[in-house]
């Protein structure tokens, strides 16, 4: 018998996926790779995160994909303070978007030391400012860290256990996930899972209660193997999800489930709720 999730590459399956790039998904790969996108997902219960990364992406992203019954959206300001304005302008504008109903999150928001587009003051302050506005809207925000571990942790400790704090494309190791964890933070995994030194990951993978473990694409990036280095798209998440299941040793169909639950959990009501009629593709 054929298992669907395992056959994701010839015959996609809608599937949880907590944080894609839609826009940049329809720039690497076209309107083509859009298409196959909603036909698998339009009409089931799969829902797909759509971050932002700036201040002032979010009306685009909303006329792009505000009328897909399966898109849900954040609105956030990725780790780069010399694209800004000034980062108490950026905050401002930020604070429209995050404001508005169809804005179920803040993010992707947080520190990134690898690329390290602004001082670590610069990037504590925007990240601050943005769990801030998270709290004063009781909005989760999904965050973006890089060689931060620390300061990452230092910073979203005070407010994990007030609102959901989803650390997205975990890359740290099993004690970092185990100190997140703690703080009350939610992890979600990408394709990265099968990239090199598995030992890292799978530990981490393994230290996540079920009830606090989300999966997503970070597409058009991180490809799962066999397609490392190729622009990814939520169809390819099948991969990840065989391959989490796998080392944390449960079905297929229970991860599914479960990763749906605790999105419908971090993500509020607007995660489920249902869109405007009519949209058609
Ligand atoms: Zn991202």
């Amino acid at each position: 018998m054929s298992d669907p999730v395992a056959d994701s590459l010839t015959a996609p399956v809608a599937l949880t996926d907590s944080h894609a790039h839609l826009s940049y998904v329809r720039d690497r790969l076209g309107e083509a790779a859009l298409t196959a996108i909603f036909q698998a997902y339009a009409g089931t219960a799969a829902r797909i995160l759509d971050p932002g990364v700036t201040y002032n992406d979010f009306d685009d992203r909303l006329d792009a994909f505000g009328d897909w019954p399966f898109v849900r959206f954040a609105s956030g300001i990725w780790p780069d303070v010399p694209a800004l304005p000034s980062i108490s302008t950026a905050l401002a504008q930020l604070e429209r978007a995050v404001r508005r109903p169809e804005c179920i999150a803040v993010g992707e928001a947080g520190l990134d030391y690898h690329w390290m587009n602004g001082t670590a003051a610069e990037q504590a302050s925007l990240f601050q400012g943005q769990l801030e506005l998270a709290s004063a809207c009781g909005k989760p925000i999904v965050v973006h860290s890089r060689e931060a571990a620390l300061a990452t942790w230092r910073l979203v400790k005070p407010f994990a256990g007030k609102l959901p704090v989803l650390l997205h494309c975990f890359s740290y190791d099993g004690e970092w996930a185990q100190r997140f964890l703690e703080a009350g933070c939610y992890l979600s995994f990408a394709g990265n899972l099968s990239y090199g030194k598995p030992d890292t990951l799978r530990q981490a993978l393994r230290a996540v209660p079920a009830n606090r473990l989300l999966l997503e694409t970070d597409a058009p990036y991180m490809n799962p193997l066999p397609r490392r280095g190729q622009p990814s798209t939520p169809l390819d998440i099948g991969r990840t999800y065989r391959l989490a299941a796998e080392w944390r040793a449960v079905p297929l169909a229970e991860l599914a489930a479960s990763v749906a639950t605790v999105a419908a959990e971090v993500f509020g009501p607007g995660w489920a709720g249902l869109k405007p009629a009519g949209a058609t593709r």
